[in-house]
């Protein structure tokens, strides 16, 4: 398949917006990561989105808006809480659960009787989803299981051959993906952190917040003190999605997780002894505290240091239990396949 490469002036983007109108997919830059877009109305076309990825159908996508009034397509019943997310939040990068109307094709979302929407923070996604005149569906524009694509040059990579064309546009600005809040129970809960934190939505809506379960699992692989006793057996993932590699690099990878001066001897250590064997070692040390600089650049230094050939990414973990280098740290663990070493 030809890929056809668009800018983000106002022609091509409305050549691109043609291309989803006739049923195509078109990948496209948002805030968060670039996204890989089909009209969530036709089964279809969002089943090419499945092929073009390699991402297994049981998996749904999200469907991005660009007028938050738009919303009614999808579902039918707006509570209060929804409303003062979407007055808070839209657009940005916050993903809602609702649930879906019946016109909503079960292949958008994976068999379930829920959707999840957002309206994303960027021109040329707001365009394309104007000019295309229906609701898009688009998860990340990677292959399934490598890191998201942040930059451009990351999606022809992945999908040059396999899509009918890319929009190519700035660099994310976020560079993680949306934070996506199920709407749909007693309580809302983050099924997956983001750069909005449960504080953030907390305070919006006036009232509790939750991590789903499977996130503090997650975070109990850092937490854990192993000076306390604790065995590697547990620190297996409890639920069955962690099993898969996400976001994961062709290089093995590392996490060092504790004080920060030791974390650093300890990257040291294992390059040195990893270089001494014949292995090219990269290294991803954040500066402390800078969790959106990390978010912005994570996925990138991943498939920067691909390119360059490394076979080990020793990356220092990020001390951060609820806010945006949570977030990271998610994506982190999965790439690195929960491989940690605690000094
Ligand atoms: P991606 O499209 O790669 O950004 O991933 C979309 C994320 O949203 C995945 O983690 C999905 O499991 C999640 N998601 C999408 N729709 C739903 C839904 N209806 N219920 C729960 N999670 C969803
Ligand atoms: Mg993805």
């Amino acid at each position: 398949m030809k890929t056809q490469i668009f800018t983000t002036d106002r022609q091509d983007i409305a050549k691109a917006a043609n291309i989803i109108k006739e049923g195509g997919i078109v990948a496209f830059p948002t805030e968060t990561v670039y996204g890989l877009g089909a009209n969530a109305m036709d089964a279809d076309a969002v089943a090419k989105i499945y092929e073009a990825k390699g991402r297994p159908s049981d998996n749904p996508m999200i469907v991005h808006i660009s007028r938050a009034s738009d919303i009614g397509q999808l579902t039918r019943m707006l509570s209060p809480d929804i409303v003062a997310i979407i007055e808070n939040f839209w657009p940005g990068p916050l993903t809602i659960i609702v649930k879906k109307r019946p016109e909503v094709p079960d292949k958008t979302t994976g068999g379930l009787d829920t959707v999840a929407v957002r309206m994303p923070d960027s021109k040329a996604a707001l365009d394309l989803i104007t000019f295309a005149g229906c609701p898009i569906a688009a998860p990340s524009a990677n292959l399934s299981g490598s890191p998201s694509p942040t930059r451009a040059k990351d999606v022809v990579a992945d999908m040059d051959g396999r899509i009918d064309g890319i929009i190519e546009g700035e660099d994310c600005r976020v560079g993680i993906e949306s934070t996506v809040l199920d709407l749909t129970g007693d309580v809302p809960t983050i099924l997956r952190p983001g750069i909005i934190t449960a504080e953030s939505i907390e305070a919006a809506i006036g009232k509790e917040v939750k991590y789903d379960e499977s996130l503090t699992e997650d975070a109990k692989h850092i937490q854990l003190d192993p000076a306390a006793g604790v065995s590697e057996s547990d620190f297996q993932p409890k639920s069955p999605g962690m099993k898969y590699k996400h976001y994961a690099p062709k290089a093995q990878m590392i996490v060092v997780e504790g004080e920060r001066n030791k974390v650093k001897a300890e990257i040291e250590r294992l390059k040195v002894l990893n270089e001494r064997i014949g292995n090219k070692v990269g290294v991803i040390l954040f500066e402390e505290k800078a969790f959106l600089e990390a978010a912005h650049n994570f996925f990138a230094n991943l498939r920067d240091l691909d390119g360059e050939g490394v076979d080990l990414i020793l990356a220092g973990a990020l001390s951060d239990t609820d806010g945006v280098g949570f977030a990271v740290m998610n994506r982190m663990l999965k790439s690195a396949g929960y491989n940690i070493v605690r000094v």
